[in-house]
């Protein structure tokens, strides 16, 4: 049975970008593919500690999986649900593949350059992280890691390390499936992009300081209207899809879509022709709001319990899985 991978850190509340772009797809996958793959959903909370954590890690990691379950995930036998850090083999990997990565291609990693701009002195995990992430992927054999646009080259990353040691070494891992394929497996036409709402030619973050340039799940919907009402668009007066000239416009063209989930193209027609952005933005802010409201009712109905009982079954399965898979790596070295 092939698997699926996808984990998202747990640093703090999560985004309307996170959302769209990685948690909603994730869920509508699993649900479709449960039957006949696995599913891992881990949150990889050794990812989160390469940068300043908002509010108690653990308390956030429980938070995190009750948002997949709000988002209405399926639990299967196939689904597990576990945590990076109680599954050491993925800490003992990344060590290997470290030895098998050159400081040239990690240096290339868009993420690092962006997450150690401007920062006096940056932690050595910053720069390692994708390979950490790579030993995510491999030690499960993953074949598809559904992700955003931003993390692509992580993928590419991980595919070239494990042919690397796959051509040395035998077939010890299964190679994911390229961007292109992955996409295609998502499908969506390309990775999802939501972007900042105050500066749309970046895309939204969590750990964006400016609270309006977000919208986060636990946002009051009223809250979350404004932060729509006051995005950035531009002056050229008219409703177009197009993320170069008009990012902003464009990005609750996006939102609009997703939140809804019909196709762009139809709320790109459905909008051709208006000019006035106060119109589309009360629009969104009533969808938006809407989403938010429905959100936050189903994850009242989760339990702390509920998913702590999830995570130790999972936690025993990934622990067989992953340590297996490391034994495997580790003779191949000549470690055992
Ligand atoms: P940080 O600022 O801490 O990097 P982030 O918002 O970029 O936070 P990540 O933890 O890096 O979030 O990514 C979690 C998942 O959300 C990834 O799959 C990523 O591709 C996706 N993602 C992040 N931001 C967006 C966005 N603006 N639109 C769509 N998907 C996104
Ligand atoms: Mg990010």
């Amino acid at each position: 049975m092939k698997t699926i991978l996808t984990g998202i850190r747990s640093n703090s509340i999560l985004t309307l970008g996170n959302y769209l772009g990685a948690l909603l797809p994730m869920v509508r996958l699993a649900n479709e593919h449960s039957k006949d793959y696995n599913v891992n959903i881990f949150v990889p909370d050794l990812h989160s500690i390469i940068s300043e954590v908002d509010g108690d890690l653990r308390e956030n990691t429980i938070r995190t999986l009750k948002y997949y379950l709000a988002a209405g995930l399926q639990i299967n036998e196939n689904v597990h649900i576990y945590r990076q850090s109680r599954v050491p083999a993925h800490s003992e990997l990344c060590w290997i593949l470290d030895c098998v990565a050159t400081m040239g291609e990690t240096s290339r990693m868009i993420q690092f350059k962006e997450k150690s701009k401007g920062q006096e002195s940056c932690n050595v995990g910053i720069f390692n992280y994708p390979i950490l992430m790579a030993a995510d992927i491999l030690l499960y054999d993953a074949t598809y890691v559904p992700i955003g646009e931003d993390q692509f080259q992580h993928i590419e990353l991980t595919r070239n390390l494990a042919m690397r040691v796959n051509h040395k070494y035998g077939d010890i891992f299964t190679v994911p499936v390229s961007t292109a394929e992955q996409v295609k497996f998502m499908e969506i036409d390309n990775g999802i992009r939501i972007r900042d709402l105050l500066n749309p030619e970046k895309k939204m973050s969590k750990s964006t300081k400016a609270e309006n340039s977000k919208i986060m799940l636990d946002d009051a919907p009223e809250v979350a209207a404004k932060k729509i009402m006051s995005a950035t668009t531009d002056s050229l007066g008219k409703i177009k899809f197009d993320m170069w000239a008009q990012p902003g416009i464009s990005n609750l063209l996006q939102i609009e879509a997703l939140v809804n989930n019909v196709p762009l193209q139809d709320v790109i027609s459905t909008w051709a022709g208006e000019t006035r952005y106060g119109d589309l933005k009360k629009k969104v802010a009533e969808s938006v709001s809407t989403m938010l409201a429905d959100f936050q009712a189903n994850l009242e109905t989760i339990s702390d319990e509920q998913v702590i009982s999830l995570l130790e079954k999972g936690e025993a399965y990934a622990n067989v899985v992953a340590n297996e898979k490391l034994h495997e790596v580790q003779q191949a070295f000549q470690l055992r």
